[in-house]
């Protein structure tokens, strides 16, 4: 490349957001940042501001923010990321802000011309066929960020599509791998925030705990590869070495190894299609000593089996299901459910609102809205009638 890319980070406060900007701080000659924007952590956002000089930074929780520093234009509230994501200088958006409020500024990004690194999975998951329908149209490729996704890309770069029998996504586990549903009762947000193997943003780790990530990432893969669900399967390694792989028609089977350090699919998406020297230190195999493999325990870690049915039923059935994970986990964490209730609001609002087919954008809105709604309600309830 003669000039470094220009990117533009959603979420730069968070996990995914500080990892980027530690990527570029180590590949200044490949990346530079156009612009930044989060949600309220005002204090981060104007470090990086001061370190990466962007032309732009935008606070969307603000109504107004009146800060001035030489070069940068600052912006506020949720529509300033149109401007942000459609800015001319801005070659690819990473987008890595949490939840389903990335939806709107992915469709706009995309229609803009811009790449994608996406690290937002609900968006795809809310709305994964307008997503592929204006990246189709707008010929733009939405390369992956998240750790098995990239996992798959990689497995899959000079291979035919139809060479592929099935894809299998890993999971570590989570903290709760090994506890029964009777000692699941008892988790608290402290416990399930504990992740064994990767240091993410609080939303993610509940889900990880939950495994309903895992049954959200089926559905990214469903979108990002165009492959049917039952060809799409999990597997269980608490080691979270083996980020994923791909079983071919011969036989053969690819899978991509790797440290968990989320740098590395990060970068492998700024770099695609080279890949940028030293950007995590390899994997020591004989360190970690064993690989080991289990079916996962869909009894035990039921919004698993949820996510899949819920994307099978497609239609609006993901975009109320992330909502109403969304809604549920910030429950649990502020202490107002505990770890079967949130599981029964998830299921409950699934069940209750059911599918749209062939959803327009109004549609998903509008299914992300009575979602939230419902579940809120039965927060609600539940916090009521606690009994613990
Ligand atoms: P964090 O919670 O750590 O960070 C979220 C970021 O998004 C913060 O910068 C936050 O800003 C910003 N944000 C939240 N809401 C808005 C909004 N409405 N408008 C603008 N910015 C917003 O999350 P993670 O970095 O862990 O995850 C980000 C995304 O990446 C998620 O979709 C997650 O599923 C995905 N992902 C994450 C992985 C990881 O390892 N962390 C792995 C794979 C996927 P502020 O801090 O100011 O509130
Ligand atoms: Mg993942």
């Amino acid at each position: 490349m003669d000039r470094p890319l220009r990117i533009a980070i959603l979420g730069s406060t968070g996990s995914i957001g500080q990892q980027t900007l530690d990527v570029v701080r180590r590949y200044p000659q490949q990346l530079s940042v156009v612009a930044l924007a989060a949600h309220q952590n005002e204090s981060l956002l104007l470090e990086q501001v001061r370190a990466f000089r962007p032309r732009v930074a935008c606070l969307t929780g603000r109504r107004e923010w009146n800060v001035t520093y030489q070069g940068t234009r600052f912006l506020w509230g949720a529509e300033a990321l149109t401007e942000v994501v459609t800015l001319p200088e801005v070659d690819i958006v990473v987008a890595a802000m949490s939840g389903n409020d990335g939806f709107r500024p992915l469709i706009e990004a995309i229609r803009a011309g811009k790449q994608i690194a996406l690290a937002n999975k609900e968006s795809l998951v809310m709305a994964g066929t307008l997503v592929t329908q204006e990246a189709d149209r707008a010929g733009c490729s939405l390369r992956p960020v998240d750790s098995e996704h990239s996992a798959i890309w990689q497995c899959l770069q000079g291979e035919e599509r139809d060479a592929i029998a099935s894809l299998s996504l890993t999971a570590s586990g989570g903290p709760f791998r090994t506890w029964s549903t009777m000692e699941l009762a008892m988790a608290t947000p402290e416990q399930a925030l504990r992740h064994p193997t990767w240091s993410m943003g609080q939303k993610i780790t509940i889900d990880s705990a939950t495994l309903i990530n895992k049954g959200l990432e089926i559905i990214e893969a469903h979108w990002l590869f165009r492959i049917p669900y039952s060809q799409i399967h999990v597997l269980i390694h608490p080691q979270s070495v083996v980020h994923s792989f791909v079983q071919f028609r011969d036989g053969s089977l690819k899978a991509q190894l790797g440290t968990p350090d989320m740098r590395l699919p990060i970068a492998y998406a700024l770099s695609w299609p080279e890949r940028w020297d030293m950007v995590a230190p390899p994997v020591d195999l004989v360190q970690v000593q064993a690989l080991s493999f289990s079916a996962p325990d869909e009894d035990r870690f039921p919004l698993l089996r949820l996510a899949r049915a819920a994307g099978e039923w497609g239609g609006t059935a993901p975009t109320v299901l992330c909502a109403a994970d969304e809604v549920a986990v910030q429950a649990f964490l502020g202490g107002r459910l505990s770890w079967w209730q949130l599981h029964e609001v998830v299921e409950k609002v699934v069940m209750r609102l059911g599918t749209r087919e062939a959803p327009s954008l109004e549609d998903i809105l509008e299914a992300d809205r009575a979602s939230r709604s419902y579940a809120s309600e039965l927060v609600e309830h539940f916090s009521r009638h606690a009994v613990r």
